[in-house]
Order: structure tokens, then C-alpha cells, then sequence
């Protein structure tokens, strides 16, 4: 009998109640036993759900309050110095104060976790390092459930891919998969403690298992394994993100139970897996995209577990791809949706419900669940040719577009001798990244007229007041390059979203992005295009407001596109096409509308990387291509710029150039400017802004501190390459940080001119 089973289930509450217990135990207004409980309730009502949703395989183990790397760093005892950790059990406030910091000690590092928007808290290495089990979490819950009358499959992060995500912070010790040796024990003393309770399965996490590149990481499997395999336990080993490719007969080799793999990201796997694995290892299939928010067409996916089920008669489950964490929580409540377009979308609860119907339909034919597959293929259909997703007029766009459209009209040096004349820019032009302080006053009107407490008319006259108001503090600032504010755009990418056709947007679509923060991405569902234009109101009142250059503020395709649940029924390239195309027409009437600078935000530009090196080049282009689609319209004059807030380019230099904008600006404060080698090396043509001001801590920079940071700008750039700029936004900061900060960086501008 095939078995379904699920790999991790979204944790944060269908009402993001682990968020407001949290944030509440945070500000101690609940007790860390009322938070506990919290958990605890959760956690039963997540086994309960998957149970009756007809799951045979549930993890426990899944369940965290902030991430599960962090878990793992406090189940080994690998708490960092800093914290005061003694050894014995973490404590719930080491715990958080790894994660958040605490009044004597920064916070670890956070990562985004593979190529997902979820962030993971970075595991911290020293050479003397010591493991040993602090935790009984992991048994707690396995009985928690087994109280519950469910029997569970723990789940873990694997040796392997715990010690590769972590990072050294000592010189002697050059690589954390040395310390593999040490931290084998801990993980085989944790999977005894699951014997002893009577676990019979154990869920490993191993996503680099996929990924695996060098000599070191496959010897790594095969040692830990080797060891991990005694255990008593059965072992599947998951995998997700990315085919095993190159690494099948590696993993096929290792003495575990079974594996798992994900057929949504990488469907072409399954013969290999099917021939090279042996046919007494499991397979799970990863047939249910645990990624995304689209119904599963499930005709297709019967047929691929048919094929795998006639192959060898082998053990199988089904599953999701990977965990749920990354799926919302449940369609049902999405009740303003309108009904054709819910019929397309499955969140984490619907996915299960397609895990158990593609097993009942394997084990007892698809004649017992055939109304459910017969909806099933009915909403595929309607996605394949519903008018609302297809659009005649953007297709006939996409197959027009010219190798013209995608570069500028002259090349740089000509673009920029006519800038220079047009703008009459003084050295070292000053101007900010785009938005000013969000205050309580901005999000509550925006509240109120979402609410409808206040009328359109009433709003925008507010967003007038507020952008009015910006440009008279620009003024006085001294500033040369404007902006409108932002006052009007909740984020970056919704605001966007919600006036271009093909998005739609959930009430309650929370997934997890941090600890507790949750995302709310948009849903791109069908072709993208633009019925009005969206910004050039805002841009064109406050140019109308000064006679100083207003710059004209946009986000890019490849952003928009990165933070957004995509179309799974064509390339992510085409969908980020016809965003592209949309933007474009934005910077054409920006530009008619007498918007002489344009910036276009590509912050998740390094973001959109494959995992595979060997794919990075494929993106790039394509990417790089939607950037210069959008912006390529304008004439000689008009100047386009980019901002991303980061600054590590030295692998995508080359591709950053390709974007062609006139200037670019980026995130430097912090690295003092080193990071700017990179831009050195390559000789990069184009203005650069190197942030001089680090938007992200409260303290105000002072005049010498910037003008250091220009200074070292010099060094590796020419003079009338370089704008003066902070770093990022100035959204999270308060007017009374901004104005004496923004009085230094113009201060340091000034004297840099006449120095
Ligand atoms: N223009 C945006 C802002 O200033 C850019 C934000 C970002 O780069 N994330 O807020
Ligand atoms: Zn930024």
C-alpha cells in the first residue's frame, strides 16, 4: 500500500496566533507558560488537522517558535559564547536571545533559507567548538502526539546540512564540515532518545544532499550516514529544492530507509531515482508543490505515481515537495476571493487533502475519489483558457518585442554628456533611495481608508499634505535630487500589485518569513499588464511642487516577481516579460509627464540566483533582459537609475553592468566601503551612490564619518562617478532621525566638492 505523508506543517496558526503570543511574551504581557501553551494547542490542532485530512505519515518536530536551524543549534548545545549559555537544558530567553539579541549580546546572523523568502538563524562555529544534547523537545513532542493517540515521524535537520549552513567564526577553524566527527554523537544520542520513546522513522533533512558539489560535502554524507544508519531508527532522508542530478547513486549508496524527493522542482529525477536507487529504499515523492499556491492537477500527478508504482513495486509514500512551511495556511479562509479564481489555489490544508486523494487513487483506483479528481481536472481546464488569465493583447506584446526594446538609444558616454547638460547635476549630487519616515499618522490614515473611514478624497488629500511636506524638508535639506515620499505605497511590491492586471491578493495568505514576521505575497495568477498608470500622479505633483529634479520611483520586474507567488504554467522568465513591459509603460508616461530621473528597485535581483551555479547564467540573462526591457524607452536625457540593497557583486558584476542604468546605488555603509572592489575591478562605467549612511540603526552619522566614507568611495572610484546617498529607504526611520542625518550627509557632500 502507497502511504501519504506530509514533510512540516505551516506553525504560525491559521489566525497567526503564534505571531501575537510571541510578540506578547516579547513585551511580557503573557507568561513563558501561557506561551507554551500557545504551542502546545497549536501543535495538537496541526497533528488533529492532518489526521482527519487523511495523512498516514506526520511529523512532530516541525513545530517551532522562531526556526528550526535555531532549534537544532539549541538541541546540540551550540549556543554561542556571547550568550552566557552553562550547558545543561537551553533556556526559552537563550533561545530568543540567539535570535533577537539581548542587551549584552547582538543577535546571530539570518539567512535567507535556500531560495526561499523564509530566513533561517546562521549556526556560529568556533574550532574548540563542543556539541551535546540540550534539548528534549524533540522527544516532548513525539509524546505530546503520541498522547494525542497519533504516532509521529520526528523530523530534523540533518548533520550535513546543519554544519554547511553554518559559518566558521574563528580562523582556526577553516571549514564547519570538520567538525562533523564532533557533532555525529550529539545527533546519534538524540536519535537513541527517539528509540527509547519508541519512534520507529525519523525524518532527516539533507536539501544539500541535492546540492552537494565537492569531494568533502559527498565523503560528509557518507560518514554521517554510515554512523546515523545504526541508530535503530529508520531513516528518510529529505531532499528538496533541487534534483539529486549528479549525487543519485551517492544517495542510493547511503544505508538509510528511504528518500525523499521533490518532483514539483525537479520532475525529471524520477527515472533516474526509479533505475539507480535500490529498490528496498522508500521513495516519497514529492508530488504536491509545497512551494507555491496552485491546486494540483491531479490526473497528472496520479499518472507520475502510477508510473513509479508499475516500476519496481518498491515502498512509496506521496507528499508534498517539501515542508508546508512555505505554503499559507488554508484556503477556506479566503472568503472575498472571487470563486473561478479560488477553484485555481490550494494552500497548505488543501494540499494535504491532494496528498491523501492521490494515495487513496493509487491504492484503490481513481474511481473512488472521482468527483474530487473530476474537479480536479475541471479547474486545470478552466486555468488553461479562462480570459482571465490569458490576454490576447500581451501575448501579441511579448511576440513583438524588438532587440531594440531591450537596450537604450545611445550607449553610456553619449547618455551621460547629455544627462550632465540637461540635469546640470553639481560632483557628488545628493538624493535618497525613495522613501521618508512612514509615521503612525501615514499607516493610520492608510488604515482608516482601508477600513473606509476615510473617503478617497480625504486620502489623497492627506498623501498630498504628507508628499507637500517631504519636499519642503528636501528644500531645506539642500537636497538635489527629490522624491515624492512613498507616503502613498504600503510595500514596495503590493502597491504595485494591486493596480497592475493579473495579481490578486489574500486576506489571510501568511506565510513565514522570520521569526514572527510573515509575508503576505501577491498572487500573480495571470498575464500582466497595465490599465493605468500608477505612479505618475505622485511623481508629477511633487515635481510640480519645486523646481529641483523629482526622481521617479518604481520596483522592478525581477523584485516584484521574486515576492510574489508565481504562474506555474509558464517560464518564471515570461511572467517577469510581461512585468516588464508593464513597467515600461510606467517609465514612458513618467518620463512624458516630465520626470526627468527614473529609479527602478531591484533589491531581489542576487535574490532570484538559482541554487545551482551551473543555472546562474541562464537566470541572469533573462533577468538582466526584463531590467533593460522596462527601462530602455526613455531618450539620451533622461536618466535611469537602480537601487539594491546590498552590495556583494563580485559574482554578478558583469551582469550588474549589463543592466546599463545610469547610476546605481547600494549598500556600502556598513563595509565601509570594501565592497566596492568589486565595482573597482570590473571598471565599472556607469554612477554609482555607495550608501554613506546605514539607514538601519537609530544613531545619526555624523559629517566625518561620512565624509571618511566618501573619501574611501574615492579611492576606488572617479570623482564624478560618485553620488552621495544613504544606504537604503529612510521608511523605518523617524523624521527626527532623518533631518540631522540627511543635514550631515549634505554637510559631507558639500565639502567633498570643494575639497
Ligand atoms: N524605494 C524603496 C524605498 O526607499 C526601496 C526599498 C528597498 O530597496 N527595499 O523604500
Ligand atoms: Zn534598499
Amino acid at each position: 500500500m502507497i502511504q501519504s505523508a506530509n514533510l512540516g506543517f505551516p506553525r504560525i496558526g491559521a489566525a497567526r496566533d503564534l505571531k501575537k503570543a510571541l510578540e506578547a511574551y516579547w513585551r511580557q504581557e503573557i507568561s513563558p507558560k501561557d506561551l507554551i501553551s500557545t504551542g502546545k494547542t497549536l501543535r495538537a490542532h496541526h497533528w488533529q488537522l492532518q489526521q482527519s485530512k487523511g495523512v498516514d505519515v506526520i511529523p512532530c518536530g516541525d513545530f517551532s517558535f522562531y526556526d528550526q536551524i535555531l532549534d537544532m543549534t539549541a538541541t546540540l548545545g551550540a549556543v554561542p559564547a556571547r550568550f552566557g549559555h552553562t550547558g545543561g537544558h537551553v533556556s526559552l530567553d537563550t533561545y530568543f536571545a540567539m535570535a533577537r539579541g539581548s542587551k549584552s549580546a547582538p543577535a546571530m546572523e539570518m539567512t535567507k533559507w535556500f531560495d526561499t523568502n523564509y530566513h533561517y538563524i546562521v549556526p556560529e562555529f568556533t574550532a574548540d567548538q563542543r556539541f551535546s544534547l540540550s534539548s528534549t523537545r524533540l522527544v516532548d513532542e513525539y509524546k505530546e502526539a503520541l498522547a494525542q493517540g497519533i504516532h509521529t515521524r520526528p523530523v530534523i535537520i540533518g548533520p550535513v546540512t546543519y554544519l554547511t549552513l553554518g559559518k566558521s567564526k574563528d580562523a582556526a577553524l577553516g571549514d564547519p564540515l570538520d567538525l562533523l566527527d564532533r557533532i555525529l554523537p550529539v545527533y546519534a544520542d538524540l536519535l537513541q532518545s527517539l528509540v527509547d520513546a519508541g519512534a520507529d522513522w525519523v525524518q532527516i533533512d539533507e536539501p544539500v544532499l541535492a546540492l552537494a558539489e565537492t569531494d568533502k560535502q559527498r565523503q560528509a554524507f557518507e560518514q554521517a550516514y554510515a554512523r546515523l544508519g545504526k541508530c535503530g531508527l529508520k531513516i528518510l532522508l529529505a531532499t528538496y529544492f533541487e534534483g539529486l542530478g549528479d549525487n543519485t547513486a551517492l544517495a542510493s549508496r547511503l544505508p538509510v530507509h528511504g528518500l525523499h524527493i521533490d518532483l514539483v522542482r525537479a520532475p525529471d529525477q524520477l527515472p533516474a531515482c526509479l533505475s539507480v536507487i535500490s529498490k528496498d529504499k522508500l521513495l516519497s515523492l514529492g508530488l504536491v508543490d509545497g512551494r507555491n499556491i496552485w491546486r494540483t492537477d491531479l490526473d497528472k500527478a496520479l499518472a507520475v505515481l502510477a508510473k513509479a508504482a508499475a516500476f519496481d513495486g518498491r515502498a512509496l509514500q506521496v507528499a508534498p515537495s517539501c515542508s508546508l512551511i512555505h505554503s499559507p495556511v488554508d484556503l477556506e479562509n479566503e472568503t472575498k476571493l472571487d470563486p473561478e479564481l479560488k477553484s485555481w489555489l490550494a494552500f497548505a490544508t488543501q494540499k494535504l487533502e491532494e496528498v491523501s486523494l492521490l494515495t487513496r487513487a493509487a491504492n484503490h483506483g481513481r474511481d473512488h475519489v472521482a468527483s474530487a479528481f473530476d474537479d480536479s481536472a475541471a479547474a486545470a481546464e478552466s486555468r488553461r483558457t479562462s480570459a482571465r488569465i490569458h490576454n490576447p493583447l500581451v501575448d501579441d506584446r511579448m511576440q513583438n518585442t524588438l532587440p531594440s526594446d531591450f537596450r537604450r538609444a545611445s550607449k553610456y558616454e553619449t547618455r551621460r554628456a547629455a544627462q550632465r547638460a540637461a540635469l546640470d547635476l553639481p560632483l557628488y549630487p545628493t538624493t535618497t533611495i525613495g522613501s521618508f519616515p512612514q509615521t503612525k499618522e501615514v499607516r493610520q490614515a492608510r488604515a482608516a481608508f482601508k477600513r473606509g473611514d476615510l473617503t478617497a478624497k480625504a486620502y489623497d488629500a492627506f498623501l498630498e499634505a504628507e508628499t507637500r511636506e517631504a519636499v519642503r524638508r528636501q528644500e531645506a535639506l539642500g537636497l538635489d535630487v527629490l522624491v515624492h515620499g512613498e507616503f502613498e505605497r504600503n510595500d514596495m511590491v503590493e502597491y504595485f500589485g494591486e493596480q497592475l492586471a493579473g495579481f490578486a491578493f489574500t486576506k489571510s495568505g501568511w506565510v513565514q518569513s522570520y521569526g514572527s514576521r510573515y509575508v503576505k505575497p501577491p498572487i500573480i495568477y495571470g498575464d500582466v499588464s497595465r490599465p493605468e498608470p500608477m505612479t505618475v500622479k505622485w511623481s508629477a505633483y511633487a515635481q510640480s511642487l519645486t523646481q529641483k529634479p523629482m526622481k521617479g520611483m518604481l520596483t522592478g520586474p525581477v523584485t516584484i516577481l521574486q515576492w510574489s507567488f508565481v504562474r506555474d504554467d509558464q517560464p518564471r522568465s515570461e511572467t517577469c516579460e510581461q512585468i516588464a513591459l508593464a513597467i515600461r509603460d510606467e517609465v514612458t508616461d513618467l518620463e512624458a509627464a516630465g520626470i526627468r530621473l527614473i529609479q527602478i528597485d531591484e533589491p531581489a535581483l542576487r535574490e532570484g540566483l538559482p541554487l545551482r551555479k551551473a543555472d546562474h547564467a541562464g537566470y541572469l540573462e533573462w533577468a538582466v533582459n526584463c531590467f533593460r526591457l522596462a527601462s530602455s524607452s526613455v531618450a539620451d536625457t533622461t536618466q535611469i537609475h537602480t537601487h539594491m540593497c546590498y552590495s556583494e557583486f563580485n559574482d554578478i558584476i558583469a551582469d550588474v553592468a549589463s543592466l546599463d542604468a545610469d547610476v546605481i546605488s547600494i549598500e556600502t555603509s556598513r563595509s565601509d566601503m570594501e565592497l566596492l572592489a568589486a565595482f573597482e575591478e570590473f571598471a565599472y562605467p556607469n554612477e554609482i551612490g555607495p550608501g554613506v549612511y546605514d539607514i538601519h540603526s537609530p544613531r545619526t552619522p555624523d559629517k566625518a564619518e561620512m565624509t571618511a566614507l566618501l573619501r574611501k568611495a574615492t579611492e576606488r572610484l572617479a570623482p564624478d562617478q560618485i553620488w552621495v546617498n544613504p544606504d537604503c529607504g529612510l521608511k523605518t526611520r523617524s523624521w527626527a532621525e532623518v533631518t540631522p542625518a540627511l543635514e550631515n550627509m549634505v554637510a559631507a557632500a558639500r565639502d567633498a566638492r570643494s575639497a
